[in-house]
């Protein structure tokens, strides 16, 4: 009898990260706007860890604690701007574990 492997779920592989919480400087930033752009907005459903979300008043925020600083988002609105996107200081951000 053939053993099938068990697939582990990518929300049980990300639970083994660690993040360390610069307070009060946040390495990214959504820049002030009115209307988000498409790029922006799309940010809500492709970061993923989850960072973007959309206020009552409809515009963007993120809240980059927990960020795995894919890049993603810096990518996507470079040609629009509303994203300001640098790394965290050393020794703070993500711990990636593996194994
Ligand atoms: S760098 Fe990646 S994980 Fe971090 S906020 Fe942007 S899309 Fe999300």
């Amino acid at each position: 009898m053939t053993e099938i492997a068990t697939a582990t779920k990518v929300e049980e592989k990300l639970f083994q990260n660690r993040y360390l919480v610069d307070a009060g400087k946040p390495h990214i930033r959504v820049r002030e706007h009115e209307v988000p752009s498409a790029s922006l907005l799309a940010m809500t459903r492709l970061c993923p860890a989850g960072c973007y979300a959309v206020t009552e008043t409809g515009q963007v925020e993120v809240a980059a604690d927990g960020c795995l600083e894919c890049g993603t988002c810096r990518i996507l609105t470079r040609k629009t701007g509303e994203v300001e996107w640098n790394y965290p200081r050393g020794g703070f951000g993500v711990l990636y574990k593996f194994g």
